[in-house]
């Protein structure tokens, strides 16, 4: 796979766009397809470019790995190798937080929403970072501003979200024996770094 075209020089880039309509085909298409991914909800979005969404689910992922308990959270693990660009294609994943089934009740709701920023939290502070392999330089940052989207958003009561979000049949609960962190067995083979192709790009 041939992924080197010059003048890509969006690493690192993260802004919150305001789009006027839907994320997806931005102006950043190329022929290989979109260069980044966003995630967050409405206005609130974060941006990132296609190296960028590497380094943001992958620091949530390991931390995520960790901290996964319940269902719920095996859910949203689920979501994260969803955004799996190895697997998935560049430019091609990202989700909206309205895409989340946050819960039936008001509980379920406050749990699940604690969970991702417990999770985000410990990503942030470069938990098993080591094992990344690469340093993300701006995965902090992203991780600061998807917690801050996910403070503030409220899920509604009565949203039910339609698709998407991995039901509780499909939640990961796979641990790769190797590197310790979850996979949703059998979509795919391995975690993140099984699949990851050789040698990094970073
Ligand atoms: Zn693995």
């Amino acid at each position: 796979m041939v992924d080197g075209r010059p003048g890509k020089r969006h690493a690192g880039g993260v802004r919150t766009a305001v789009p006027p309509r839907p994320a997806r085909p931005r102006p950043g298409t190329s022929y290989r397809g979109p260069v980044g991914n966003t995630f967050g909800v409405g206005e609130q979005r974060l941006y990132l470019s296609n190296g960028g969404t590497e380094a943001f689910v992958e620091t949530l992922m390991l931390a995520v790995s960790d901290l996964a308990e319940d269902v719920w959270d095996h859910r949203f693990a689920a979501l994260l190798t969803l955004q799996d660009q190895n697997a998935m294609g560049r430019g091609t994943v990202g989700f909206d937080l309205t895409d989340i089934d946050w819960g039936a009740t008001p509980r379920e709701r406050a749990r699940a929403k604690e969970f991702v920023l417990r999770a985000t939290a410990l990503a942030a502070s470069r938990h098993r970072w080591s094992e990344l392999g690469y340093d993300p330089p701006f995965a902090q940052e992203y991780l600061r501003r998807f917690a801050e989207m996910v403070e503030h958003f409220e899920p509604a009561g009565d949203a039910r979200p339609t698709g998407g979000f991995p039901g509780p049949g499909d939640r990961a609960t796979a641990s790769c024996a190797r590197h310790r962190i979850l996979s949703a067995l059998p979509h795919w083979e391995g975690c993140f770094l099984c699949i990851r192709p050789e040698p990094r790009p970073h």
